[in-house]
């Protein structure tokens, strides 16, 4: 289910309940159930989705809505309330800072649209006054190099690679150290993605890590990947210290689910979204109005 279609399907559930002329139990629980299914379908986790539930039966009175009070103003502020904790995890990530030196390495599967995204976080940035830089740690991918070459080209931003060298750890290290001596305040190092999870590339990550001793690691993941999105950010999360979360490919079809799950896995606030393919479709991401627009 995309986005939009969530947001009316809650939205008609919660309408559907208020106009019952007796709020019961059964009236409450229809209405929970049928805002479960859409949750569901767009891919939040059923944990989430079971726990969400549990939440709001125990904060919305039943006497309450039986005295009149607005029934639909209540269960909505609940809902507006369950979908932002779950998107919050209560405390903000790292943040660099402007003219201080900070290292940011992106981690995800291949495909997810890690390299982009690296991108579109230096372009950001730097339209925004930053001096960032781009380091290509990616030796696995043939081409990887090519991509980030020509993606900074194009936005005019430093970046470090090899097309010989076949550490990434290596690489990784070296890049980081001259941006360094350069005065770029933020160092982006883009790593090597996998098919799937595999162990060998949790072990590179975890060495590039260790070599790059990053201010901010950002789990990338792809909005499309459904109910897979829980396990796949938590085994990132296992691996390296996850700091904050990038979902991308939330133009077109995209389901809104992943990104409660990633969050809920690696107890990091997702910071951007990406919104399509070119270097600027790219959004920063705020729970309350991404809410308040998913119920419409
Ligand atoms: P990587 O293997 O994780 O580095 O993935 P890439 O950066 O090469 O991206 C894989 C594909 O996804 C490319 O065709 C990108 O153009 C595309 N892509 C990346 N981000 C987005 C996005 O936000 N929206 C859309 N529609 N496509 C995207």
């Amino acid at each position: 289910m995309v986005l939009a279609q969530l947001g009316g399907s809650i939205s008609r559930a919660i309408q559907q309940m208020s106009n019952a002329t007796i709020i019961d139990e059964k009236v409450l629980n229809e209405c929970l159930n049928e805002i479960t299914r859409a949750l569901l379908q767009s891919d939040v986790q059923f944990k989430l989705v079971r726990d969400m539930q549990t939440n709001i039966k125990k904060i919305v009175n039943l006497d309450d809505l039986a005295a009149g009070h607005n029934k639909r103003k209540i269960i909505q502020q609940a809902i507006f309330n369950e979908l932002c904790k779950m998107l919050d995890p209560g405390k903000p990530s790292f943040t660099p800072k402007k003219g201080k030196p900070s290292v940011v390495m992106f981690v995800g599967l291949q495909g997810s649209g890690k390299t982009t995204t690296c991108t579109k976080y230096a372009y950001y940035h730097q339209k925004k006054g930053w001096k960032p830089a781009l380091v290509c740690a990616d030796t696995f991918r043939a081409g990887a190099f090519d991509q980030l070459k020509q993606n900074a080209t194009k936005a005019k931003i430093p970046f470090y690679g090899s097309y010989m060298e076949s550490d990434p750890v290596k690489i990784a290290a070296e890049g980081v150290e001259r941006f360094k001596k350069e005065n770029c305040d933020l160092i982006i190092v883009d790593t090597s993605g996998r098919h799937k999870q595999e162990a060998a590339l949790f072990e590179e990550m975890r060495q590039v890590s260790e070599a790059t001793k990053p201010d901010l690691v950002i789990f990338v993941m792809d909005s499309s990947i459904g109910q897979a999105a829980f396990d796949q950010a938590q085994a990132f999360k296992q691996s390296v210290a996850v700091g904050a979360v990038i979902v991308t490919k939330m133009d077109g079809h995209a389901k809104g689910g992943g990104a409660l799950s990633a969050v809920a896995a690696t107890k990091s606030p997702v910071i951007f979204i990406g919104t399509g393919e070119h270097m600027d479709e790219f959004e920063v991401f705020d729970v309350k109005p991404f809410v308040s627009r998913l119920l419409g």
